[in-house]
Order: structure tokens, then C-alpha cells, then sequence
């Protein structure tokens, strides 16, 4: 066989290999008697480019979830890859979104300094280099005329602005998102859904959403998988196969919609008795 075609071999190999996979997760905190286990058994593939959303009910393991796939936790048992690789620590290409961005942000560096953040340590790069890259970035988010202020100068809706501005900046191929719209305004949250749709649309990373919120999962998503109660498996995973691009108001109104909200809304309630 011609080495030209073992390297088309391999290169197919790798786009046909699962993008980011977990396996068998299972995730228990505490030691002996005192331990809990909070993830019983997870499986779930995300596909590259689609948008996964994943809801259950409060406690049943989400975040913990989340922070495996990234690397920021280690899974009990089970196995995590990305591209083909295993996950031991944070990937280059996965960048997480905490719910708590005030948190997330530091108070003593302007908004242009907190977006800069995400890449002014790459070799080669200057703080000033990096602030040029990253005021487009502020300006897709809407923030363009903030980047002097301080965070704490900005609304709640705006701060998280300011870090999905950041996680662009890192250039993610995956953007893991934890409950990032729940501490806004119900206003805020409806435009923060609109900019994050059309900035997945143009810059064609792969997203995955953890929410307790199920119309926001159906909105945004391709797929919703849906979490059993505590110690948590896969439930369900439903196509939203809801039309793109989508609408604060026209999506909410299809038939598709309210039908597919009825049923996750009713395995949820049925899941917190
Ligand atoms: P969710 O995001 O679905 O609300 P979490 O992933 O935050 O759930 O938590 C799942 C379960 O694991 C909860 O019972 C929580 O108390 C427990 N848990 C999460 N993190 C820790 C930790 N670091 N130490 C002990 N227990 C934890």
C-alpha cells in the first residue's frame, strides 16, 4: 500500500473516531461509609459541530459531568477522549464557561485585560498585541465601548458577556457551558441565547450546555440528553430537530417546540418526585 494512502487511511480514521467521548463515567465524592456516588454510569458521545444540551434535576451530577469532560475532574471510574486522545487534564481546544462569572472575572484588570487574558501567554504575544486581537471579540459581544471599564463597573448581563468574549478569544473547538444564563435577568438571558446561538453559527465550534432550565436547553440545542436523579445515567437523548436559525419568538411558538418542553418538562417533574 502507498504510504499516500495509509495517511488518507489515518486521517479518515480520525474524523471518523468519536470527537468527545465518555465512557462508563462514574464519579463518587467521599471516602467508605461516607461517600456518595454521584454519577452512576454515564455513556454519552458529542459530535463535532452540533450543539448538546444536557438537563436534570439539581444535584444529579451536571456539573461534575461537565468538569470531567473538560479535564478539570477525574472521573472514578470510566474513560474521557477527545480527538481520539484520552482526557487527563484540561485539553488545548476545550474551554469552559462557569456559571459564576463574576467570579470568573478579575476585578483588578479593565474588560479589554480580562479577554486578553485568554491568550496574552502564548509565545510570541504581548499584552498589547493580545488587547488588539481580542477588542473584535469585544465587539462581537456588543462590549466594544467598555473595554477601559472595570467588571464590577458593568451590569451582571454584561460581565458574562465580557467571559464568553473571553472563551472566544481562546478560539475553542468545544465550548462547555455551565448553567451560564442562570444568574441573569430573564431579558438578559433571552439575548445573551440569540448572541450565542449566531456566534456557534459563524465560528462553527462544537457547544455543550449544562442547564436546569428546559426551554433553554431545547432553544439552543440539536440534542438534549436528559440525566437521572442522583446517581445519574443517561435517561433519554432526543433531536430537538427544531429549524435553524432560531427565533426568541417563532421557535417558542412551534408545535415542536411546546410538544418536546411537555415531555422533557414531565420526565424532569416525574424524575424529582
Ligand atoms: P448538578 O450540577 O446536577 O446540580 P453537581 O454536579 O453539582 O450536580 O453535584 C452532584 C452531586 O455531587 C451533588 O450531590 C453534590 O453535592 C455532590 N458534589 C459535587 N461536588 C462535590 C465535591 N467536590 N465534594 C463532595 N460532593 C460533591
Amino acid at each position: 500500500m502507498q504510504i499516500d494512502s495509509l495517511e488518507v487511511l489515518a486521517v479518515k480514521a480520525t474524523m471518523e473516531a468519536p470527537y468527545l467521548q465518555l465512557q462508563g463515567i462514574r464519579k463518587s465524592f467521599g471516602e467508605g461509609d461516607n461517600s456518595t456516588l454521584a454519577i452512576g454510569g454515564v455513556d454519552l458521545e458529542v459530535h463535532q459541530g452540533e450543539f448538546l444540551g444536557i438537563i436534570g434535576p439539581s444535584g444529579c451530577g451536571k456539573s461534575t459531568l461537565l468538569q470531567i469532560a473538560a479535564g478539570l475532574a477525574t472521573p472514578t471510574e470510566g474513560r474521557v477522549t477527545f480527538e481520539g486522545r484520552d482526557v487527563t487534564e484540561p485539553p488545548a481546544g476545550i474551554v469552559y464557561l462557569f456559571q459564576q462569572y463574576g467570579k470568573s472575572l478579575f476585578p483588578w484588570r479593565t474588560v479589554i485585560d480580562n479577554v486578553a487574558f485568554a491568550i496574552e501567554h502564548r509565545p510570541g504575544m504581548t499584552r498589547q498585541k493580545a488587547r488588539e486581537e481580542c477588542q473584535w471579540y469585544l465587539e462581537v459581544v456588543g462590549l466594544a465601548d467598555a473595554a477601559r471599564k472595570y467588571p464590577w463597573q458593568l451590569s451582571g448581563g454584561m460581565q458574562q458577556r465580557v467571559t464568553i468574549a473571553r472563551a472566544l478569544a481562546a478560539k475553542p473547538r468545544v465550548l462547555l457551558m455551565d448553567e451560564p444564563f442562570s444568574s441573569v435577568d430573564a431579558l438578559t438571558r433571552l439575548e445573551l441565547h440569540a448572541l450565542i446561538l449566531d456566534l456557534w453559527q459563524k465560528q462553527r465550534f462544537t457547544a455543550v450546555l449544562v442547564t436546569h432550565d428546559v426551554d433553554e436547553a431545547v432553544f439552543l440545542a440539536d440534542r438534549v440528553a436528559v440525566l437521572s436523579r442522583r446517581p445519574s445515567t443517561i435517561a433519554e437523548v432526543v433531536e430537538t430537530e427544531l429549524p435553524r436559525p432560531r427565533d426568541n419568538l417563532a421557535t417558542r411558538e412551534l408545535p415542536r417546540f411546546i410538544e418536546l418542553r411537555h415531555h422533557l418538562l414531565e420526565q424532569l417533574l416525574r424524575r424529582d418526585a
